[in-house]
């Protein structure tokens, strides 16, 4: 048989392997909860949709559905059986992608479930991969994690704006994200004498300036004039800073939508900055738009980005429904915390020291002393503390070599003596002492030591 290839997991792709995954279940176990405290529930939708959903949802022009989706095609309306090799790519075929984000599904969910006809509005949050297909680095995969939430329904006060803000804030605040930033701005709407004003007279600006300008931005005055402010060019800066600004265009409504929602934030306490750079290209996007960045995490560091899209809903065929939401980068937000880590040198209580070591090494030897190990493993795993069980007996020297490596806090030694005595032996790796314990009181030990 030829040599099996040596697999490796695709390109963009990664294994997130312990002791980093207990990182990543208590980032996930704190939104969960902070999610929670404000009232959001679960949703779980799949991970591949229709790709019509995602191409007028996100749009067919903009970069993640032209070129970044995982597509293919698949049956409808046919047997498995008939769905063969050969049939894969008939015209009856339907085009279906992996999700690049979730905001289309929490929609398409709310329009199929009738959500509308719920108490209003309906606060939605979701966790889970991504898939886009761009150029992988450093906060940049082709599978990547997002936490995120909606707000679907009932009406477009400021209150909310900031209260969905004020929740994402105060759960990086719980993880103590390093060198948070939080950036707002508003976009307007997509009527004529506000947004549209404000873009005609980008345009016009734009073309002024056109022969200074990259060859991307030169394309996008004519494609998407506001992405030319998010560019990151050096030269293109100052050209940029003397660009209208969309403050001045904004309706009166917009307008004290806008202050209404800085108003709610100082409300609340939470500190932004206002950047009237912050876009969102599509059209539905509309008034508040926000984007949080944190440390160490280079060029790609933002980790939370979101907005308004009141008319998102409608456009995938449900009724005139207010959206607003946000999408933050898992993985990034776990580099940015890794980083932080680091830089305090891994504190003792940092969520990766705790890591999967076992709390307490069951170091047996004796064929009677087989069936105690297994019970006193037992009783401590159900009081909730993690015990590692050798599967065979081993010289109680090599037992304690191996709980010192795996960074158990203690051996708990069991020989013929001990289980006649019914009077285990505690050894504290750290310093070698020894304690004498019936079995309650070990657990009583274990208890009051855990703080
Ligand atoms: P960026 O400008 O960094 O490409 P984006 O505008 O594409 O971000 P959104 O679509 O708003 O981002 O997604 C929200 C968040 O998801 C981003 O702020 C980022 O943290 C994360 N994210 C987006 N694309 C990726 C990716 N390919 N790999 C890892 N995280 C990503
Ligand atoms: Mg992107």
């Amino acid at each position: 048989m030829a040599k099996p290839p040596k697999f490796q997991a695709i390109r963009g792709t990664r294994d997130l392997l312990p002791p980093e995954t207990a990182l990543w279940n208590r980032v996930e176990e704190n939104a969960r909860h902070v999610f929670g405290t404000f009232g959001f529930g679960e949703i779980r939708p799949p991970v591949f949709e229709p790709t019509e959903l995602f191409a007028r949802a996100v749009g067919g022009e903009t970069d993640i559905v032209s070129k970044e989706m995982y597509t293919f095609a698949d049956q409808t309306g046919q047997s498995e059986e008939a769905s063969s090799l050969a049939t894969r790519h008939s015209p009856l075929a339907t085009s279906i992608s992996l999700r690049p984000e979730a905001t289309a599904s929490v929609c398409r969910a709310y329009i199929e479930h009738n959500m509308q006809q719920l108490p209003q509005p309906q606060k939605l949050y979701y966790l889970g991969p991504m898939f886009r297909r761009e150029r992988p680095q450093k906060g940049r995969y082709r599978q990547f994690y997002q936490i995120g939430a909606e707000v679907l329904g009932g009406s477009d006060a400021p209150a909310i704006d900031a209260e969905v803000i004020e929740m994402v804030m105060t759960f990086f605040n719980r993880l103590q994200l390093p060198g948070v930033q939080l950036d707002v701005n508003s976009i307007g709407h997509a009527a004529d004498n506000c947004r549209r004003g404000y873009v005609a007279a980008l345009k016009s600006a734009l073309e002024k300036v056109k022969d200074k300008l990259g060859a991307d931005s030169q394309r996008r005055i004519e494609t998407n004039p506001l992405r030319v402010l998010d560019s990151k060019l050096e030269h293109e800066q100052p050209i940029i800073e003397t660009l209208p600004r969309i403050a001045d265009h904004l309706c009166d409504d917009c307008k004290a939508h806008y202050a209404a929602v800085k108003c709610q934030l100082e409300l609340r306490g939470v500190l932004y900055k206002e950047n009237w750079r912050l876009v969102r290209g599509l059209d539905y996007y509309m008034r508040t738009t926000f984007e949080i960045t944190a440390q160490g995490l280079g060029s790609q560091n933002a980790v939370c980005g979101g907005g308004r899209y009141d008319g998102l809903v409608e456009l995938l065929g449900g009724p005139p429904t207010k959206g607003i939401g946000f999408a933050i980068g898992e993985d990034r937000l776990i580099l940015s915390l890794l980083e932080g880590l680091k830089s305090q040198g891994g504190s003792p209580n940092s969520p990766l020291a705790a890591g999967h070591s076992p709390l307490v090494y069951i170091a047996w030897m004796g064929e009677h002393v087989c069936a105690t190990a297994i019970r006193a493993a037992k009783d401590l795993r159900n009081a909730g503390f993690s015990v590692e069980l050798p599967p065979t007996e081993q010289k109680f020297g090599k037992a304690l070599e191996r709980a010192s490596k795996l960074g158990s806090r203690y051996a708990l030694i069991l020989g013929d003596n001990e289980v006649a005595e019914g009077s285990w032996t505690l050894k504290t790796l750290a310093d070698g002492s020894q304690q004498k314990f019936t079995e309650p009181e070990l657990l009583e030990f274990l208890r009051s030591s855990r703080g």
